[in-house]
């Protein structure tokens, strides 16, 4: 189970290595996406607070990036945080994303991507439930709900 520690020790000495690597240009993404879908994963944009249609679905599944289809999170990790953004408290698996430091708008904060495309997902913060205590506050419309549990 990854705790803060590993978090911050990700963003400070490297990532884990991912499974594979999507990469395309800002005209394929933007081809790709709707035009909020590129604006909050390739420009690092962020949804209204209750605004994301995943925010209040507790459906069972797998919650995959929007950009490359990678699994980043699931159903069983996901909890009701009431900040009005999707909230897990880990990763379907280790390598599945990416931590980078972040002091935008004056802030020190841990950003959180797709390790496989980069896209940006949102931020974590050390004040998820036991026993992680981590809370990764995601933007809906960074992923898509798989509900077909493979
Ligand atoms: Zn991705």
């Amino acid at each position: 189970m990854l705790t803060w520690k590993d978090v911050i020790n990700f963003s400070v000495n490297g990532n884990p290595t991912p499974d594979r690597r999507v990469e395309k240009t800002e005209d394929e993404w933007k081809a790709q996406l709707t035009p909020e879908q590129f604006r909050i994963t390739r420009q690092k944009g962020t949804e209204r607070a209750h605004s994301g249609a995943l925010c209040s679905i507790y459906d069972e599944g797998k919650y995959n990036c929007v950009c490359c289809t990678t699994a980043l999170f699931d159903s069983t990790i996901k909890f009701s945080s009431g900040t009005g953004w999707p909230s897990f408290t880990q990763p379907i698996k280790e390598n599945a994303i990416k931590y980078q430091r972040d002091t935008s708008y004056g802030m020190v904060r841990v950003e959180v991507m797709c390790n496989t495309c980069d896209a940006h997902l949102g931020h974590i913060f050390p004040d998820g439930p036991e026993p992680s205590g981590l809370r990764y506050c995601i933007n809906s419309e960074s992923m898509i709900l798989d509900k077909e549990m493979a």
